[in-house]
C-alpha cells in the first residue's frame, strides 16, 4: 500500500525523481552544449517579477494574464497587510455587538497604520493611497455612529463594510508581484536594465527553469512546468538570424534523437508601417460575414483580436477558417521578401519545414517569423516549442527599438516524448529478443561487497580511487554477508561487484564479478581501474 502523507505536492506540480532526473539533466546539458556552439550564454533570472512586466508584454486579453498568473501583493508594511486581510475578509453581515466592536477596532488600527505608513514614506504618497485613506476614514466615521441592534443600523453597517472593503482593496499596500509565466519579458527587462545594447550586438542568451501558470492540469500541462528558451536581442533582422535560431533548435532536437518532430513556420508581417493591420481588417470583415456560424469565443475575438480566431481548435469552426484569407498573400514587399529569404535560408541549412498560415500571434509587438514544433506521443498537448520574432517588445518595455527573436521549448513535454519514444523502441527490441522484462540501463558501475575490518579500510580506499577515476560506486556502510551484499548489488542494477574479503586484502588480488553474466576474475589492485575503463568505455 502506498504511504499516505498529510502533505502532497500541490495540484499541477510534481516531484521529479531519479532515475528520471538523469534524463532531464541530459536534455539540459545537450541544450547548454548545442546553444554554446551557436554563441549563446546562459542568463539566470528571478522567478518573480513585477506583475506589470507580464501584463504589458503578454497582454491583458490573453488567458495567461487574465486568469493563469500567480500574483500577490508584496506588503511593504507587513502589519498593514495583515490588517487589510482581516478587514477585507471580515464576515458580512455583522451580527453581534461584540463582532461589531472588534471590526471597528481593526478598521481604526488599519486607518492609523495606513496614515503613519504614508506619512513616513513607507508607502507611496500616491493619489490612490490618499483616496483609499480618505474613503476608509469617511466610512469609518459613519460606521462608528451605527448600531447593529436595530435593522436600519445593521443595514448602514453592512453598506459601510462593503465600501471599506473596496477602499482597502484599492490601496497600494506594496508591489504587485507575479511568479513568471514565461521568461522572454524578463530577458528583455534584463537587457534594458543592464544596458546590454552597449555590448557587441546581437546578444544571444538562453535560460532553463520553471514557469508557473494556473492552467487545468492534464498530461503535458502543468502549473509548474519547465522551459528551455533562447533569445537573440539587438543587431539586425536579417533572415539568416531567424534561420540560424531555427537551425539551432533543430540541431538540439537532433542531438537528442527525438524522432517525428515537425516544424511549422509562418510570417505575420509587420505591425508598423502597414501590412498586418490591413490583413487584420480584411480578416475581421470576412469573419463578420460568418459571425453567426462561430462559437462565442471566436465571436468575441472578431472584435478584440481577429488573428486569434485562427488559433481556434473548435471542430465546427474549422471548415469556415479554412476559407479565410492567408496572411502570406497580404504581406508588404519587404515582409514577403524576408519570409522568402528565411525559407531559402532554412533550405540552405537542410532544415525541413512546413508552412502553416494559421500560426499567428495576437500581439502587436510580434513581427514576421513565427514557428512551432510539435512532437509525437503527446496527445492534444503536442506543441513542444513556440517561437518567433518580436521586434517591438523591448521598446514596449521601455528600451530603445531592438530587433529580437526567440523560442521556448516545453521541457516537460520534450521529456514525455523522449520517454514515449524510449518505451516504444524498448518494446520493439524486447519483442525482437523475446525478452520478458525491459530493464533500464544502470547508472551504478561498481558495488563494493566487503567483509572484515581490514577489508573495510581497503574498500573505503578503493571507493575513493574509483570515484576519482569517474566511476559511480556504492559502498555499504555496514558489513553485510557476501550473499546479502551481492543481492543488494543486483537490486541496484550495479554492473560490477568488487568483492573484498580478508583473503583478497592479504593476497592483493581483488575479485571482480560481472553481474550480468555472473563471471568473476581476480585482478591485482593496480589493474582494476584500467580493466573497468576497458569494459565500460569512456566515462
Ligand atoms: P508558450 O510560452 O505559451 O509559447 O509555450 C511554449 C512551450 O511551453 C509550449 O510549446 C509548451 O511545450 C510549453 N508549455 C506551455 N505551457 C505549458 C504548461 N502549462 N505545461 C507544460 N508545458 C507548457
Amino acid at each position: 500500500m502506498a504511504n499516505k502523507s498529510k502533505f502532497q505536492a500541490i495540484k499541477g506540480t510534481r516531484d521529479l525523481l531519479p532515475p528520471e532526473t538523469a534524463l532531464w539533466n541530459r536534455v539540459e546539458q545537450t541544450a547548454r552544449e548545442v546553444f554554446g556552439t551557436f554563441g549563446f550564454g546562459e542568463i539566470r533570472l528571478p522567478l518573480f517579477e513585477p506583475t506589470e512586466l507580464f501584463s504589458r508584454s503578454i497582454g491583458l486579453d490573453t488567458d495567461v494574464v487574465s486568469k493563469e498568473m500567480y500574483s500577490w501583493v508584496d506588503n511593504a508594511v507587513p502589519r498593514l497587510g495583515s490588517l487589510a486581510d482581516v478587514v477585507i475578509s471580515w464576515p458580512d453581515p455583522i451580527q453581534t455587538e461584540d463582532q461589531f466592536s472588534a471590526y471597528k477596532r481593526y478598521v481604526s488600527d488599519f486607518v492609523k497604520e495606513l496614515e503613519r505608513a504614508i506619512d513616513s514614506d513607507e508607502l507611496p504618497k500616491s493619489p490612490v493611497n490618499k483616496q483609499a485613506l480618505q474613503d476608509v476614514k469617511e466610512k469609518f466615521e459613519t460606521l462608528s455612529q451605527a448600531s447593529v441592534d436595530m435593522p436600519e443600523g445593521k443595514k448602514l453597517a453592512g453598506e459601510c463594510v462593503k465600501a471599506i472593503r473596496l477602499a482597502v482593496r484599492f490601496a497600494e499596500l506594496g508591489d504587485y508581484l507575479t511568479l513568471r509565466p514565461e521568461a522572454t519579458a524578463s530577458v528583455c527587462r534584463a537587457y534594458i536594465e543592464h544596458s546590454l545594447q552597449q555590448l557587441p550586438q546581437p546578444v544571444k542568451l538562453y535560460y532553463i527553469g520553471p514557469m508557473f501558470r494556473r492552467e487545468r492540469p492534464q498530461k503535458g500541462r502543468y502549473r509548474q512546468f519547465y522551459q528551455i528558451g533562447a533569445e537573440v536581442l539587438g543587431g539586425q533582422d536579417a533572415p539568416g538570424v531567424d534561420a540560424e535560431v531555427i537551425e539551432m533548435l533543430m540541431t538540439f532536437f537532433d542531438k537528442l534523437d527525438l524522432e517525428g518532430i515537425e516544424l511549422d513556420i509562418n510570417s505575420i508581417g509587420h505591425n508598423f508601417p502597414s501590412c498586418r493591420p490591413a490583413y487584420v481588417e480584411l480578416l475581421r470583415a470576412e469573419l463578420t460575414k460568418v459571425r453567426d456560424q462561430l462559437g462565442p469565443d471566436s465571436q468575441r475575438r472578431i472584435d478584440t483580436n481577429p488573428l486569434r480566431v485562427l488559433d481556434s481548435k473548435v471542430e465546427s469552426e474549422q471548415a469556415i477558417i479554412a476559407t479565410l484569407p492567408h496572411i502570406a498573400d497580404h504581406l508588404c514587399p519587404e515582409c514577403a521578401a524576408h519570409y522568402a529569404a528565411v525559407k531559402q535560408q532554412l533550405q540552405l541549412r537542410g532544415v525541413i519545414y512546413r508552412e502553416n498560415w494559421r500560426l499567428v500571434r495576437g500581439l502587436d509587438y510580434y513581427t514576421r517569423t513565427t514557428f512551432e514544433i510539435t512532437a509525437q506521443g503527446l496527445g492534444s498537448q503536442n506543441a513542444v516549442c513556440g517561437g518567433g520574432r518580436y521586434d517591438g517588445l523591448v521598446e514596449l518595455l521601455g528600451g530603445a527599438p531592438t530587433r529580437a527573436i526567440g523560442f521556448a521549448i516545453g521541457e516537460d513535454r520534450l521529456i514525455l516524448s523522449l520517454q514515449q519514444q524510449a518505451r516504444a523502441s524498448a518494446t520493439a527490441s524486447e519483442a525482437a529478443a523475446g525478452a520478458s522484462r525491459v530493464t533500464l540501463p544502470s547508472s551504478l558501475d561498481v558495488y563494493i561487497a566487503w567483509m572484515g575490518e581490514h577489508a573495510y579500510a581497503t574498500a573505503v580506499r578503493a571507493a575513493k580511487d574509483l570515484r576519482q577515476a569517474g566511476f559511480s560506486v556504492e559502498l555499504p556502510p555496514t558489513e553485510l554477508k557476501f550473499g546479502k551484499a551481492l543481492s543488494h548489488a543486483d537490486k541496484l542494477s550495479a554492473k560490477f561487484a568488487l568483492i573484498l574479503g580478508d583473503n583478497e586484502v592479504s593476497e592483493g588480488l581483488w575479485t571482480l564479478k560481472t553481474l550480468a553474466d555472473g563471471t568473476q576474475q581476480k585482478l591485482p589492485e593496480p589493474a582494476l581501474i584500467e580493466h573497468l575503463r576497458n569494459s565500460l568505455g569512456p566515462l
